[in-house]
């Protein structure tokens, strides 16, 4: 078994489902389990429609005409009877806006942003079936098992697998029907409740399927010809990694290479299974792949940019260390408002965290902390991470920049520095 994963970009519009069907029948006798993400950006418009839906906004029709819209006008180019396999999904999202919002906001979050899975896998399997390539489509709130915590579902394994295993053993993949899709991204918790599993999260249900059913590998399928040694949004003259470790793929994805969601990686090494990235426009180029072999591993310098950040600095209002307990009384505020630590580093009587700059958030934080201690802050700062790094590949990226905070491992150094990029960056 196969697993494949076909992010938002790769069912974008109507040519790139016709190009998921073309590298597909390139695996023609295998079987797939084939995992989609929504189409194009379809969760950052269901966002906002839960936003209305919450606030009972009118806007939240306008804007669900819009999606109807977007996804019959694909339908209608590849399949025949054009909507018909959508309008059931479209019925009951219409159906769930009608009624009162539950009262957690995530919980509303989730009813509504699991619709965009919901749809590109119906659209997908509709035209697939229609164009001779028959397939099941299997619903992952019925598989992929989470406890309650909405926009960031944790995976219950053993109910999972169990679930996955039994719904891909017997009378249930005939010869005829090798092919499954099912959605990215979602799973429901054991009272049935949809939540989704955070934002890119279809690369992890990739690899939870994966890991269920001890594929033979996982391929994802993006807009870049593999991971490259930086994003190239942000960095000229980038060069592909032809095979990383997955301890490698997993300090790059953890340190923000977006490429990868994070979570991917530990299920897919727990069993081994290697995981390609490729090009869905060049599916005959080799792409980058992720295994335990350090045979052509070569240390290649990895840039990971992060903007708009913001460094606070914690001291305690009377000067002393900030100790153990003053570490715990920061660390229990920040995790309690949801804000993740970018990087940090204690001296006798300062802390300094990095964070991603959000002025609600920053507010909020501010106060919260601003009892005990007394807080500076600088914005306008860019966090910069450099794995495999020298001094050459400092500078050149540092570009005489002011460097507020420095941290240094064997193989990783981070660079809090003054001021944004400005335009892309090149080559060391
Ligand atoms: P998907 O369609 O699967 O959701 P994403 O947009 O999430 O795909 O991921 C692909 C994007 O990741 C690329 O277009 C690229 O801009 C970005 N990216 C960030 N870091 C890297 C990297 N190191 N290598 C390749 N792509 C990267
Ligand atoms: N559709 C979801 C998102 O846009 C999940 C994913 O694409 O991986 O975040
Ligand atoms: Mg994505």
């Amino acid at each position: 078994m196969k697993v494949f994963k076909f992010g938002g970009a790769s069912v974008k519009d109507a040519e790139a489902v016709k190009n998921v069907k073309e590298i597909l029948s390139r695996y023609s006798g295998e079987p797939l389990c084939v995992v989609i993400s929504a189409m194009g950006k379809t969760t950052n418009a269901l966002e906002k429609l839960t936003e209305a839906w919450v606030n009972q906004d009118m806007v939240a029709l306008e804007l669900l005409g819009q999606l109807e819209e977007y996804h019959n006008s694909i339908a209608g180019s590849l399949i025949e009877n054009g909507s018909k396999p959508l309008q059931s999904i479209f019925i009951e999202l219409r159906k769930l806006l009608q009624v009162a919002p539950p009262e957690i906001h995530d919980a509303a979050y989730d009813s509504i942003v699991s619709f965009g899975e919901l749809l590109s896998t119906a659209l997908v399997s509709a035209y697939l079936n229609e164009q001779n390539m028959p397939n099941r489509l299997l619903d992952a709130r019925r598989l992929v098992i989470t406890d309650e915590s909405y926009r960031n579902g944790r995976i219950q394994w053993e109910e999972t697998t169990r679930k996955i295993v039994n719904a891909f053993t017997g009378e249930e993949l005939s010869q005829n029907n090798l092919i499954t899709i099912t959605q990215g991204f979602i799973g429901s918790s054991l009272n049935g409740h949809p939540v989704t599993l955070g934002r890119e999260g279809s690369d992890f249900s990739a690899a939870v399927f994966a890991y269920a059913l001890d594929a033979q590998e996982m391929i994802i399928w993006k807009d870049v010809p593999g991971v490259l040694n930086a994003d190239p949004r942000f960095f000229n003259d980038t060069v592909k990694l032809d095979q990383i470790t997955y301890r490698d793929a997993i300090e790059l994805a953890y340190f923000g290479a977006s490429v990868i969601h994070p979570k991917t990686i530990q299920p897919l090494q727990n069993k081994s299974i290697p995981l390609y990235v490729k090009s869905f426009e060049n599916p005959d180029e080799p792409g980058t792949v992720i295994n335990n072999s350090a045979e052509n591993h070569k240390q290649v310098p990895c840039y990971i940019f992060k903007p708009n950040q913001v460094l606070l600095s914690i001291s305690a209002k009377d000067f002393s260390f900030i100790a153990e307990d003053g570490l715990h009384n920061i660390f229990g505020l920040l995790s309690h408002m949801g804000i993740r630590i970018n990087l940090m580093q204690n001296s006798a009587i300062s802390f300094s965290i990095c964070i991603d700059d959000n002025p609600a958030k920053l507010h909020r934080v501010l106060t919260a902390l601003g009892g005990d201690f007394s807080v500076k802050y600088n914005q306008g700062l860019e966090l910069i991470t450099i794995r495999y790094y020298n001094q050459k590949t400092i500078d050149k990226v540092v570009n005489k920049r002011k460097i507020l905070l420095e941290q240094k491992s064997r193989l990783t150094v981070q660079l809090v520095v003054e001021g944004e990029k400005s335009g892309k960056k090149s080559k060391v």
